[in-house]
């Protein structure tokens, strides 16, 4: 990840992008020699085609701006790895802004998430977004401010802010029946302060669930409705949890207050 953020600085550097309005990822393709082009597409989101330093991208005609806007970052993640010879068809899933792990496995799925890493970097680059988050709380107000900014979606935002670790926290989807759909989670948190299969029942997105409300639900909850083991008892959490879509349920679950994770992780490795 290291590697793509110095490699994104460097280009963004040479091209003088200072501010997120001036990221335009089809000049960026242009740039590096890549046409863009739009397209009806069946069983694939988006494709390159290239070969010595030309090549064409084709994106879903279909899709919505902020996903055409990925599957391009994807691609160009592709056509900036793999330069030279290359014919890549990529799925829906495949251009995963939650990050999921692809179910094809091996080198292939691994060239994949390289080119998610790339299309996350490209359009929320580490020296602009670390600097629009800091010392912020962790919110839906910021992730709407955040994606609005630089034109992404709010899950996609949601993972990049996550990710830099300014916040210790998650991200986690849940069904009508409080099933787990999936989560993102700050990449320190203990197996302890993950979000479980079910939501736990005085959560706030439980409660929301429950009700079949589709207001929201902003406040501090216990810790210990979001920890496993005890390490939370004596603190609280924020917690915000809102209906996203079509039965899906999301939180963003905040450790203001980083104490008791600290101290879960300090105990499991030893440190007093
Ligand atoms: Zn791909």
């Amino acid at each position: 990840m290291k590697a793509i953020i110095d490699d994104i600085y460097s280009l963004y550097y040479s091209l003088g992008i200072t501010e997120p309005y001036e990221i335009d990822l089809e000049a960026i393709a242009y740039f590096k020699g890549a046409e863009v082009k739009y397209e009806p597409l069946t069983g694939c989101e988006a494709r390159i085609i290239g070969y010595d330093d030309r090549a064409i991208i084709t994106l879903n005609k279909e899709s919505i701006p902020e996903r055409q806007k990925f599957s391009l970052g994807h691609e160009i993640g592709h056509w900036l790895k793999d330069r030279g010879r290359i014919g890549n068809l990529c799925s829906k899933s495949e251009i995963n802004e939650k990050f999921e792990d692809n179910p094809s496995g091996g080198k292939h799925a691994h060239r994949e998430n390289i080119a998610n890493n790339y299309a996350s970097e490209l359009l929320m680059p580490y020296f602009l977004i670390d600097r629009a988050v800091k010392g912020s709380r962790l919110n839906f107000d910021l992730l709407r401010t955040i994606s609005a900014k630089f034109g992404t979606s709010l899950i996609a935002t949601a993972f990049r802010i996550i990710r830099l670790e300014n916040h210790v926290g998650f991200l986690a989807a849940y069904d009508q029946s409080c099933q787990r759909k999936w989560f993102i989670p700050n990449k320190n948190l203990p197996y302890s302060f993950l979000p479980p299969r079910v939501a736990p029942a005085e959560s706030g997105i439980a409660r929301i669930i429950k009700a079949n409300i589709t207001s929201m639900f902003n406040d501090k909850v216990d810790g210990s409705v979001w920890c496993k083991d005890s390490w939370a008892d004596h603190s609280s959490v924020h917690e915000e949890a809102i209906h996203y879509h079509n039965g899906t349920y999301l939180t963003l679950v905040w450790w203001e207050d980083e104490e008791p994770v600290w101290e879960s992780i300090c105990h499991k490795e030893g440190i007093e």
